[in-house]
């Protein structure tokens, strides 16, 4: 077999399951090799029934109870059963998988694993694995990858088609030496993928890790080494010397400048007159007051004569950002325009014809400012907020746009300054440091399940002081299906524990952006009390109405990213509240999380996330949902980030066949893609 055989090849997969495969773009035995596990789970011994934590994963022993029974709830099928084992009983449910019900029979035992809920008074796992008992003994200890499924397609099917391709793997092509590999302690690729596939033990599996992190983070190196070549020590067109006007119009803003603020704009201001094309990082933390710099940049900008755009992530950010723009700039006669992707055809006509007449000076809004139609006279500079849902090459096509324009980029991502000037190489960078005075922190607790009703109790009361709360749900990602039932589950009971008087929705990935930006927009105007969503729906929201986070298993995300959603809130005068709710009572959880509680500066808490990963985070917590590596990530694999920038500076570009080398790695194009 060779890696770039169809999976149809290998013995025992059939078309069924080849079109099982082709929906998790798995087509070659090279896909299915390159396609990484997104978790391992160690199996422990069954326990009592009577024994069960809720909401701890765990494994039982039972006999099947009762006959199974599929039902049609909602837009799913429930497949049902009750098991017992002589301590107690539970119910099991699974969704959309009717077959179960040829599979299982009254009367048969199996050890079934997953996390057990409390349900309208009854214990019930969903979606739990199943196991016949000699297999499962064979399990018990061992190290299992748990693979990202499609209906239909189990783990165990998943892991059966790898296992029969292990003679492919030594056909994975290494591009570092031996010599290198011993000196810099790197395995070699082939063994890498074996053992992310099948870990030998947790020591091995990180080394493993480590060293497809490395080259992750060596590609992206190479990539961005080109980028820079090809974009720095651009000769200056647009010279930019604005200072005195931007100081009027910093001293007619409603508040004195930061420390912080007041350095950004000077090195902005710096870099747009000298000799050199601008191209700078602005980083500092959510709520520390970037936009500020940026209009002051478009500002300058602006009264030189030049055009200039601010493209952000979402739609709804962008009307914001416009409409606290467009009455600043309008006292100077700068003409600003709004572009989104629900603007109208005839709205959008006219807009491309002014900014081609230059009747627009300053253009905001979404990726619809990048699209070909949009022709601009003179381009003179091009901010993009929120710069990690971005990539490098949508950052490049706005500034084709221009005959070189000025690019500053903005970001609230907190990563270490070494880390960044990497990630960042094409970029100068400028730290904000500080929050603006006068903010009240925001009073954290991160308490257990059993402290819910009290949090709703609390979120009742703010509602009834005219605030707005956000909720973000527990997340499961077993299936689609079960986390979409989830959050419409979850909202209708938040909607009947706080009553009809409060207003809930809810946002969830598998809205259109329509319906997404429609929600948001009804809750910007306090037409909803309470949203409830599944993940970061929206960076750089600014509602300084919401006094609440309320986040449900806060130990499945990153510090950093749960820092990110406290920052939706305490953006006003009002004092703010973060609720962290703790399902898993082990105090490694509850440690983590106390970072939180402690301390609201979002560098100190990467780099404390860090630190206190468990022994068992092989993936580390994603701190994104937006991804830009597979497996490397910046907080955990620092020391590969490094160690690739530096064999690069030493070596140069080791990768022979280019090509080759991104399609055998079924490699994104990673300067497409988001930073972080
Ligand atoms: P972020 O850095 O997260 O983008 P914003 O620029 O949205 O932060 O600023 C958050 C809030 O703080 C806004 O309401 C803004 O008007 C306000 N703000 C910004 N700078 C200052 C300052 N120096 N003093 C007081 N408030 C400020
Ligand atoms: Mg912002």
């Amino acid at each position: 077999m060779k890696l770039n055989n169809n999976i149809i090849e290998i013995k025992g997969i059939g078309e069924k399951t080849t079109a099982l495969f082709a929906k998790l773009n798995i087509y070659t035995i090279n896909d299915l090799i390159h396609t990484m596990p997104r978790n391992y789970l160690s199996y422990n011994a069954p326990i009592d029934i009577c024994d069960i934590e809720i909401e701890q994963r765990c494994a039982i022993f039972g006999t099947i109870s009762s006959y199974i029974e599929t039902k049609n709830v909602r837009n799913f099928k429930l497949t049902t059963c009750s098991v017992k084992d002589g301590t107690g009983t539970i119910r099991l449910n699974w969704f959309n998988s009717p077959y179960l019900k040829n599979v299982f029979h009254k009367g048969e035992r199996y050890i079934f694993v997953g996390t057990v809920k409390y349900k309208n008074n009854m214990m019930v796992m969903d979606m739990p694995e199943y196991y016949r008992q000699d297999v499962y003994q064979n399990m018990l200890k061992e190290m299992q990858p748990v693979y990202s499924l499609t209906e239909g397609l189990s783990n165990k099917v998943f892991q059966k088609s790898i296992i029969k391709c292990m003679d492919v793997f030594n056909q994975l092509d290494d591009f570092l030496t031996e010599d290198l590999r011993q000196k810099y302690n790197l395995m070699p690729v082939c063994e890498a993928f074996k053992n992310i596939h099948f870990p030998s033990d947790e020591e091995t599996l990180k080394e493993a890790i480590k060293r497809i992190a490395f080259d992750e983070f060596y590609k992206f190196i190479v990539d961005m080494d080109d980028f820079k070549n090809d974009n720095n020590k651009l000769e200056n067109n647009h010279r930019i010397t604005q200072g005195k006007n931007v100081m009027n119009f910093i001293d007619e803003l409603p508040f004195k400048l930061t420390k912080g603020q007041s350095e950004a704009i000077e090195d902005v201001l710096a870099d747009m007159g000298s000799e050199g094309v601008m191209n700078r990082l602005i980083q500092g933390d959510v709520g520390s007051g970037k936009t500020v710099v940026a209009e002051a940049c478009l500002f300058a900008c602006a009264m030189e004569g030049y055009q200039g755009a601010l493209m952000a992530p979402t739609e709804v950010l962008a009307k914001q950002h416009f409409a606290e723009i467009e009455p600043l700039f309008n006292k100077y006669g700068i003409k600003t325009a709004c572009l989104v992707g629900s603007t109208s055809l005839k709205e959008k006509r006219h807009i491309y014809e002014m900014l081609k007449n230059k009747e627009i000076d300053v253009i905001v809004g979404t990726h619809a400012i990048i699209e070909d139609k949009v022709v601009f006279n003179d381009l003179g500079l091009v901010v993009t907020d929120e710069q990690h849902r971005f990539g490098v090459n949508q950052r490049k096509k706005i500034a084709s746009k221009g005959n070189s324009p000025h690019v500053l980029v903005m970001s609230a991502t907190p990563i270490p300054r070494t880390l960044a000037m990497i990630m960042y190489a094409d970029l100068d960078i400028s730290v904000i440091s500080e929050m603006p005075k006068g903010r009240k922190p925001i009073k954290n607790c991160v308490v257990g399940t059993d402290y819910r009703n009290t949090a709703y109790r609390f979120i009742k009361s703010q509602v009834e002081l005219g605030n707005q709360a956000y909720v973000i749900c527990p997340m499961v990602d077993e299936s689609d299906t079960m986390d979409l039932s989830n959050v419409v589950e979850y909202t209708d009971m938040l909607q009947s524990a706080l009553g009809n008087e409060v207003k809930v929705s809810m946002l969830h990935g598998q809205m259109k952006a329509s319906e997404k930006n429609e929600i948001m927009e009804k809750y910007l105007r306090k037409e909803i009390d309470v949203l409830v969503s599944t993940t970061v729906i929206e960076v750089g929201i600014n509602n300084p109405n919401s006094t609440v986070m309320m986040v449900e298993n806060a130990e499945r995300f990153g510090l950093a990213t749960l820092h990110q959603l406290r920052g939706r809130v305490g953006r006003g005068s009002k004092q703010s509240y973060c609720i962290f709710i703790c399902t898993k009572r082990n105090s490694d959880s509850l440690e983590r999380l106390k970072v939180l509680e402690n301390s609201n500066d979002g560098f100190y808490i990467a780099s404390e996330d860090l630190k206190l990963r468990g022994p068992g985070d092989f993936w580390g917590i994603r701190q994104s949902g937006d991804v830009l590596f597979r497996i490397a990530d910046i907080y955990n694999h620092a020391d590969m980030l490094r160690l690739a920038q530096d064999i690069y500076q030493k070596y140069g570009n080791l990768i022979s066949d280019y090509e080759e080398y991104n399609k055998i790695n079924k490699n994104i194009d990673l300067l497409s893609k988001p930073v972080l």
